[in-house]
């Protein structure tokens, strides 16, 4: 649906956000291509830049990020991608409950991959990666929260800080104090954590149908909004249904977002930083699934 004004939506937003708690993002993948796992090594030491000494080099070398080419030779980083943490309802749907993580299966989940030696990293080491090659940990894992529920802040955030993981949660700012969304002092504590909060716009809309000043209200407004409660720039944006076209990602560039996440789709070849795959982690997944998934999804 596209729209021409922000206040007829007003009016239908609380219904839309009901819809969104099940329809967020798409269906959980199912691939069955059965890549080799293997774990992601630093590069070697020929192919990383070397960060110059400033103190002791007057002018710095400039580092050149890779070109896409390059970009999508790299090795990919595990990307889930959870919506809420709550035990199942008699009335959720079979295809609701794919978003719906119960708490203990997140529990084990979360355990698995800390057991397994995972070890979280932010979009900030992700893109040093992508674009200069820096060694991330042995066995990276970015583990990213949509839609602003507040299981995510009450369970999600808690049993990651178990473990010492950091999450990534990209916040659609129209939920922001509602009743089951975080506030807008619980944003702020998760930033202040040490998670990143990137942008899922302001309500949730299709990004491939945004005209003229959709761009402003989706995504210019939002991220002036969470720039505010958080004290910190947002770079990072996540395509509601992670649904996305090129035409988007000039639009995002101009907006001062560095890298754009959708789901489980293909690589923009010019602009692989804007498509960067997730997957939905399932609440149907074991933690054994979800291994099994993430190793099949990502080469
Ligand atoms: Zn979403």
């Amino acid at each position: 649906m596209a729209f021409r004004n922000a206040n007829s939506l007003l009016s239908t937003s609380f219904l839309a956000t009901a819809v969104f708690l099940f329809l967020s993002c798409s269906t959980p993948e199912v691939e069955n291509t059965v890549l080799t796992p293997n774990v992601l090594a630093p590069e070697s030491a020929a192919n990383t830049p070397v960060a110059e000494d400033t103190a002791t080099t007057k002018v710095a070398t400039p580092v050149v990020p890779a070109d896409a080419a390059t970009i999508l030779t790299r090795k990919q980083v595990p990307i889930l991608c959870y919506h809420q943490i709550r035990d199942w309802r008699a009335n959720d749907s079979k295809s609701a409950k794919a978003y719906i993580v119960p708490e203990d299966r997140f529990k084990e989940q979360i355990k698995m991959l800390a057991d397994s030696g995972y070890q979280t990293i932010l979009p900030d080491q992700l893109l040093a990666y992508l674009n200069y090659g820096t060694p991330l940990p042995s066995k990276p894992i970015m583990l990213t929260f949509d839609d602003t529920n507040l299981d995510q802040f009450t369970v999600a955030a808690p049993e990651l800080e178990k473990y010492g993981f950091k999450g990534v949660f990209f916040v659609m700012t129209v939920s922001l104090g509602r009743p089951r969304y975080m506030s807008k002092a619980q944003v702020k504590e998760l930033a202040d954590a040490g998670h990143e909060i990137g942008s899922h716009t302001w309500d949730h809309h299709n990004v491939k149908k945004y005209k003229g000043n959709d761009w402003v209200t989706q995504v210019e407004k939002p991220s002036r909004q969470l720039a505010e409660i958080t004290g910190k720039e947002i770079k990072y944006f996540a395509y509601p249904f992670g649904l996305w076209n090129a035409e988007a990602i000039p639009e995002l560039k101009s907006r001062g977002m560095v890298a754009a996440f959708q789901l489980a789709g293909k690589y923009d070849e010019q602009d692989p930083l804007y498509s960067i795959r997730r997957i939905i982690a399932s609440g149907y997944w074991s933690a054994k699934s979800l291994h099994s998934n993430m190793v099949n999804s990502f080469d």
